[in-house]
This record gives C-alpha cells, structure tokens and sequence, in this order.
C-alpha cells in the first residue's frame, strides 16, 4: 500500500472516533444543567435586583421626592414626582415625599446608579431578578409595587410624625417604632391612582401587578 494512502485511511478511522472522545470525556464532567424554575439557586448577597423603597421603622416612607435617582439613572427608567406633606397627611417625616414614583423595567439595566445617588436610603435593590412580563405596562413598577412592606412596629401611611421627635431624629435612628395610638390618615391625594398624572402615556398605564416580598 501506497505510504500516503495507507496515513489517510489511517487518519479517515482516527477523527471520528477523537470525536467520541470529547463527548466520552464530557459524560464524567460535573453538570452544569440547572432546573430552572423549579430549582432556583441563590443569588449573590448584593445581587441587583428589583429595587424597593423602604419605611422608617413607624412605617412613614424614607423617599423625599428629590428626584436625585431620576436624574442618576442612564436608561431613563425612573419617574418621581414629589410633593408636600400636610399635618393631615403625612407620608415622611420631612416637608416631601414621593407622590408618584415609577420605575420602568423595560428600560432599566440595573446598574444601580440610582441607589447610589439617594440621599435618605429610601431606594435599595432587593435580590428578585424574575421581571419578565408580556406586557410593557407591566413593566413599569409603580410606588404602590415598589414599597416595603409593613412590619409588625409599623403604621401605614400616611400618618403623624412620632410625637416630640422631628425629621433629623428619623435619621438619627431615635425612632424605632410607630407611636402607641398612631392610626393611618385619610389619603385625599395619593398620586398612582390618580388619572392624567403620568408621562408614561395613557396607553401604558401603571401596572396592576402586586408582587410579592
Ligand atoms: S438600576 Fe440603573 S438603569 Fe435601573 S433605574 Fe437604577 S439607575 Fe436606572
Ligand atoms: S428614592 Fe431617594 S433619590 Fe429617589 S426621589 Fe426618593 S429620596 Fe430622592
């Protein structure tokens, strides 16, 4: 047989069979399958997932309405409208809170930015990462979707401040739960539910969706 005849035939059994090879060595390699979503693993402690807006340990909102992650943020994704709080309904401790707060899923990357320009600690990110939606409506998380939810110590808003304590005494931490006898206050003016407010567009109106925490 021809030498150079002889090599390629030779060569024409060996690639198939290197080829096995690889899938042969794969069988006894750890797999990296997982079972999603029956089996969900943990994220990473400072996973960045859906953000949250948290309470002051009576339950008054932490957020001011300044607006500071809105401008933060690269994607656009945030929308804040803030206003004044009264004696009558009060939902911070301070002269603001946010009356509307939107934040829109479909725009955001989160990058986090937001986070790190609020001034009071009211927007965090907590580490739920299921956002898919079919809808763009409802994509967009209202203030409503985004709060924190109650604890045992807390009131929801909007409510009196803690008697004898002011705004720096929120921050200062001297107040950690809701004053014996503090009852929640008529709303006359909560912004999600009221119509024409939003610049999202009438045809993506704020989502209904409740989510869980
Ligand atoms: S995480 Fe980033 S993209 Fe998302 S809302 Fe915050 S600043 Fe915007
Ligand atoms: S979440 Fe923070 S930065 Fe954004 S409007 Fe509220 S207080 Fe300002």
């Amino acid at each position: 047989m021809d030498p150079v005849e002889g090599k390629d035939t030779a060569q024409g059994f060996q690639n198939p069979v290197a080829g096995f090879a690889v899938t042969f060595k794969a069988m006894f390699k750890k797999r990296l399958t997982e079972q999603y979503p029956e089996q969900q693993k943990t994220t990473a402690p400072r996973f960045h997932g859906r953000h949250q807006l948290n309470r002051h340990p009576d339950g008054l909102e932490k957020c001011v309405g300044c607006e500071l992650c809105a401008w933060a943020c690269p994607a656009d994704a945030i929308y804040v409208e803030g206003a004044d709080n009264t004696d009558e309904e009060r939902y911070s401790p301070g002269e603001r809170y946010g009356r509307v707060y939107q934040i829109n899923y479909a725009r955001c990357i989160l990058c986090g930015l937001c986070i790190e320009a609020c001034p009071t600690r009211a927007l965090t990110m907590t580490n739920e990462f299921e956002l898919a939606d079919s809808s763009r409506a409802n994509l967009i998380y209202t203030k409503e979707q985004l709060l924190a939810g109650l604890d045992d110590t807390m009131v929801d808003t909007p409510h009196a401040i803690y008697p004898g304590m002011d705004e720096s005494d929120y921050y200062r931490g001297l107040v950690t739960e809701a004053a014996p006898g503090t009852v929640q206050q008529v709303a006359f003016s909560k912004g999600e539910v009221q119509e024409g407010d939003s610049t999202f567009g009438e045809s993506e109106p704020a989502s209904e969706k409740v989510i869980g925490r």
